[in-house]
């Protein structure tokens, strides 16, 4: 699909951009909202089907989100801002003196200036049998159809890459229902962001939640298998039999274009770029994961919006002698996430490779946390930091590194847990200079969210549309609150966090209270913490956490006021008013009898029927005035509630287990049935659902 009209007489530059990726739109979107846009043609190439999309986010793709989920833009989008797009057209070759680029179907583009923004791609390690059809790797929603398919077909998988992609890609395997491994040729795993304990305790933690992880192993082919489709031979002698294998193992500057081109590459690749992002060419601009600065390349997509901010005005200087001048100088690779569920950062010097620095090391074997802090000489500067199981210091130490803050106290104070009584004072967002980056990703800064508080946003959602702060990877979330909080508190407004009118306090501090004195009912709860009578807000949230605490009836006289329409009607209320009805079937077990009760109230009712994903079945559509009949039938004929409303235990489903299948070893069936009828009912500060896997 494509979007291209005929040359704009009227606009005399035309800035052509090959990639679509996060960044190429990145620095698409900031030309054509400038100031400039009226005099500007914007061209842009994608290889990719689509437009751009949000790849930091592409493993919620496996939790359900959709390509048009992760969109970052639409065409419509693109139309308006009058940006012509080509999608899938590969840009083949530049000629620099021509000022001409030519795709992939023999079409040749002039450019004023033109802009590489051709991101990288998955290093494969060049061992035999590397091509093979279920040999994978991740980068484009396109892999990820792939991945999908292939482990339909699989039960094994193996990872090939035990850094920051491998682990997020591992973790996909796993949502897949994947038995899954991470094989590494490093001695530990996220060597480059963790030192070795730090890289111990996350291999644990992971191995905890059913990945096996294999260090320090050099794949020398992979060939047939005996038990699975494939076997992984390692140097070591050892061997993996596997059904799939995916390679993260690392990624390459997309430099092809440049290197035929004749633009100067890097020394390991990646084109080179000055502080303006320009290429040895002064017309020719690289941004994003292709360019190489210094000698360094950025896998992450904060270096690259800047380079596209950069390289922005870099070309609006030379074309319209604008005079703000921007230089890139390198970024900060400190990086958050939560890998497969445990939390891990890593900030600057993670190793303690500086000359003199000093280490403060925090273990916390029983909860599973380590910290590690790397201190100057004179302990008054941080210089890096590894946070294992426990990040949540991690904004705090971020802001002190980057803003080359003195330390305040003894830096031991800042390894101890949140909350504790030794925590170092002086440490607060008030600290922070004006000019502190809190969002790496569209670089704002402590006075920008300052600056859109005093021009009147009072809320996350606010901030974000007005600065954009938090929407990329949301790393920095915490710290846009307590800046806005603060700012806010500044003026005067007073910052509420109480649940509501009646009651004083959050929902979490409600629980401890309710916890701590032991409260049963809302009348205690009402008289004790808080006053008046309730409302739509605190009674369904001190509902829901009393049945967290008591578990008792929720249908109870003094508990029936406080539950939501759902649990009182037994039913799920749907957007039309109408409600569905899911009986329990324990551990997805059913007679034929059960069946054709199940089909004869549906056809009496006429409700729309659909098996879930927890293998039971809904019935859609009911009015609030048959709900009492078609539950009588339902009990009459053996069923019960299935929950499938509440925040409780919902369904335990599970495979046909060693009874029926071949290859099953336990019995999965029996073993959920326990599971469902132990814990039904049981209510929780949020629905559950368990598997059982024989
Ligand atoms: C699974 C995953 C998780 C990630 N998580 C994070 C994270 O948590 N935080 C973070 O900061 N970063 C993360 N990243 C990295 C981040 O996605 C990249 O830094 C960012 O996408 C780089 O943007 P880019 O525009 O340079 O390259 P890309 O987004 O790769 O876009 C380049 C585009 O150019 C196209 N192209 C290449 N050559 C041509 C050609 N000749 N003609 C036409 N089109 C061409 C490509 O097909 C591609 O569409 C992650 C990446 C992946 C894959």
């Amino acid at each position: 699909m494509s979007a291209l009209f005929s040359p704009d007489q009227k606009k005399n530059h035309r800035i052509l951009v090959i990639g679509n990726g996060m960044v190429g739109h990145h620095f698409l979107t900031t030309l054509a909202t400038s100031a400039y846009s009226s005099q500007l043609e914007l061209v842009t190439f994608s290889e990719e089907p689509r437009l751009a999309y949000d790849r930091v986010q592409l493993s919620k793709y496996f939790s359900g989100s959709s390509a048009d989920d992760l969109a970052l833009t639409t065409e419509a989008e693109y139309l308006q801002h009058n940006i012509h797009y080509l999608l899938n057209n590969k840009v083949v070759a530049i000629d620099t003196e021509a000022h001409t680029v030519m795709t992939n179907d023999g079409a040749c583009h002039r450019y004023d200036k033109l802009v590489l923004a051709t991101g990288s791609y998955p290093f494969v390690p060049p061992v035999p049998g590397n091509d093979q059809p279920h040999c994978l790797v991740y980068r484009t929603i396109e892999d990820l159809e792939a991945i999908s398919a292939s482990a339909q077909q699989s039960k094994v998988g193996v990872v090939v890459g035990g850094g920051l992609l491998g682990l997020e890609a591992a973790n996909a395997l796993t949502q897949a229902g994947l038995q899954t491994h991470v094989v590494e040729f490093a001695p530990r795993l996220m060597a480059v962001q963790l030192d070795e304990q730090g890289g111990d305790l996350l291999r644990d933690k992971i191995q905890q939640l059913g990945v096996e992880v294999h260090t320090g192993k050099n794949t020398l082919e992979i060939v047939s298998g005996e038990h699975c489709r494939y076997r992984m031979n390692f140097a070591d002698g050892s061997h993996l039999e596997t059904d799939m294998v995916l390679f993260s193992a690392g990624i390459r500057p997309q430099d092809e274009l440049a290197r035929d081109a004749g633009l100067t590459l890097g020394a390991r690749g990646g084109v080179e770029i000055n502080q303006a992002c320009q290429t040895s060419d002064p017309d020719i601009y690289a941004i994003g994961e292709c360019a190489v600065w210094q000698n360094q390349i950025f896998g992450l997509v904060a270096p690259g919006y800047q380079m596209a901010k950069v390289a922005a005005a870099d070309i609006f200087a030379s074309l319209f002698n604008d005079e703000t001048k921007l230089h890139f100088q390198g970024a900060d690779m400190s990086t958050k996430l939560k890998l497969l569920g445990v939390d891990v950062a890593s900030i600057g010097d993670a190793h303690g490779r500086a000359e003199g620095c000093q280490s403060y090391v925090f273990k916390d074997e029983v909860s599973g946390v380590y910290k590690r802090l790397v201190v100057s000489g004179d302990g008054k500067k941080l210089l890096g930091a590894v946070l294992v199981g426990d990040v949540e210091a991690y904004g705090t130490l971020l802001q002190l590194k980057l803003n080359d803050m003195d330390i305040p106290g003894d830096p031991a104070s800042l390894l101890l847990p949140a909350g504790s009584a030794s925590e170092p004072a002086g440490l607060g967002v008030s600290a922070l200079p004006e000019g502190a980056q809190i969002c790496s990703c569209f670089d704002v800064t402590k006075a920008d969210i300052a600056s859109a508080v005093q021009s009147g946003c009072c809320t996350i959602a606010d901030i974000k549309e007005t600065t954009k702060a938090s929407s990329g990877c949301g790393g920095c979330a915490a710290l846009t609150k307590q800046v806005m909080d603060a700012e806010l508190e500044a003026l005067g407004v007073e910052v509420n966090n109480d649940l509501c009118e009646h009651f004083a306090y959050t929902r979490r501090e409600l629980a401890d209270i309710i916890r701590a004195k032991k409260l049963t009912s809302f009348k205690q709860v009402i008289e004790q913490c808080g006053h008046g009578h309730g409302c739509e807000i605190c009674k369904p949230t001190i509902g829901s956490i009393l049945a967290s605490f008591e578990n008792e009836y929720v249908l109870k006289d003094e508990h029936i006021g406080l539950q939501d329409t759902n649990d009182i009607f037994l039913g799920n209320m749907q957007k039309d008013g109408s409600y569905s009805i899911v009986p329990r079937v324990a551990g997805g077990e059913i007679t034929p009898d059960k069946l054709i009760v199940i089909g004869e109230v549906a056809k009496q009712y006429d409700l729309y029927t659909k098996i879930t994903g927890g293998q039971r079945i809904d019935l859609f559509g009911a009015q609030l005035h048959q709900l009492p009949e078609i539950w009588q039938r339902l009990v009459d004929a053996g069923f019960e509630t299935g929950h499938a409303y509440g925040k409780s235990l919902r369904t335990v489903k599970s495979c046909v287990g060693s009874t029926w299948c071949r290859y099953g070893v336990l019995d999965s069936v029996s073993m959920a049935i326990a599971l469902e009828n132990r814990y039904k009912g049981l209510r929780a500060p949020h629905k559950i659902k368990f598997a059982v896997s024989g």
